[in-house]
């Protein structure tokens, strides 16, 4: 292991996660080289400043305020309450639209894949269009 495998295992064996056979290859590696030692004391000493922070605790109110905001969330009308709530030649206007849409999206882009095609096909023609050359 070098130091760079041994510095993204390091916080699993300050934890006790690691298997036996690699925590003695950390312990041993850590033994000869000064630098993952001092990383590891570095992390050990965050790690206790950590446990030792007082525990935080949510405001009284929070977990109230979260779950009406939730509900408040869930009863907003959806798509499909909107849907419900349209007549029927309304129904069809916003089908009719939609499907133009589509039809004008399939159009397009069908032309941009040929003129993509034409410029692939001869990479100089604009060239030669800008100076007046048909070639
Ligand atoms: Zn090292």
């Amino acid at each position: 292991m070098d130091c760079v495998e041994i510095r993204r295992r390091l916080d699993a064996w300050l934890d006790g996660e690691l298997p036996a056979p690699e925590a003695k290859r950390i312990s041993d590696h850590i033994k000869r080289c000064p630098a993952c030692r001092l990383e590891a004391q570095g992390n050990r000493q965050l790690m206790d400043l950590l446990d030792h922070l007082p525990p935080l605790a949510a405001p009284a109110a929070f977990s109230r305020r979260t779950m009406q905001a939730f509900r408040a969330g869930l009863e907003k009308p959806g798509m499909a309450e909107w849907w419900r709530s349209l007549s029927l030649a309304m129904r069809s206007a916003v089908c009719g639209t939609a499907l133009a849409g589509l039809l004008c999206g399939a159009v397009l882009g069908t032309r941009v894949i040929q003129f993509e095609t034409a410029v692939v096909a001869n990479p100089y023609q604009s060239v030669y269009a800008s100076k007046g050359i048909y070639p």
